[in-house]
């Protein structure tokens, strides 16, 4: 049996494949279901490295962050979401995976080019963690290290619990932020170059606190890799189309 194909087809047999987001049977040459598959928008091509949009549909109007750049693989939607939102309550390492996989290629894709010294990710408040048990964000983010061969640090420590992001207006997500975030050790970021993980970008708020934090502590620089980018944010990002219209005409 020298044919590939056929080895494997046999071998689905036993240990049918599974869809790398919805864990369904799949035919063995897949890698997702058909469902899935058409859920997935994900994030391919030239990018705006200012929001993480594909080019033609950025809104950001060139607005320049404390990160450097941004990119992720998937947009929040879809079969992608989903999994995302169920990796908040349950520690699915196989999705961990996926995503770090993911967020390798659109790091290769991007940033290949350039020197970063290690990994960090965005932290939770001790009460989160506590309760949780894990850190999403740190999960994909030391499986996103091994992919690309960098080291993982912890370099950032929330300091106390604040009011969930999305139930805010933008003015008070920023201000909700405003000095939370502190040095883990105080000088493992200086002169750094620092890729900062999350598992979403929504209005970049929090990735903006932490790559402060960072560049206060001495960073050099701060890129941010995130598993999904929120793609129309209706609390007042400016990705939401109304906000482009209104910032035309001031
Ligand atoms: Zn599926
Ligand atoms: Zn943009």
């Amino acid at each position: 049996m020298n044919n590939p194909l056929i080895k494997e087809g046999m071998l689905s047999l036993f240990f049918p494949k599974r869809c790398r987001f919805c864990n369904n049977v799949i035919d063995f040459r897949l890698y997702e279901c058909k469902k899935c598959a058409e859920s997935i928008d994900k994030i391919t091509g030239e990018i705006c490295l200012l929001c993480g949009f594909v080019k033609k549909e950025c809104f950001c109007l060139g607005h320049k962050h404390y990160y450097k750049a941004i990119a992720a693989p998937f947009y929040y939607e879809g079969a992608a979401g989903k999994v995302i939102r169920r990796l908040k309550h349950t520690k699915d390492e196989k999705a961990v995976e996926l995503f770090a996989e993911e967020m390798a290629r659109i790091f290769d894709e991007n940033f290949s080019n350039l020197a970063y010294d290690f990994i960090t990710s965005v932290p939770l408040s001790k009460k989160s963690y506590n309760s949780r048990g894990y850190n999403q964000a740190e999960l994909l983010a030391k499986e996103f290290a091994k992919e690309v061969k960098l080291p993982y640090k912890e370099t950032l420590i929330k300091s106390y619990e604040t009011e969930a992001q999305h139930t805010l207006s933008k003015t008070e997500r920023t201000g909700n932020l405003i000095g939370i975030f502190e040095p883990f050790i105080g000088d493992i970021s200086k002169g750094k170059r620092i890729v900062l993980v999350d598992d979403v970008k929504t209005t970049g708020t929090t990735l903006n606190e932490c790559a402060k934090t960072l560049l206060i502590a001495g960073a050099e620089e701060v890129i941010c890799i995130c598993a999904a980018i929120t793609k129309n944010d209706k609390t007042g990002s400016t990705n939401s189309k109304k906000t482009k219209a209104i910032t035309k005409y001031i």
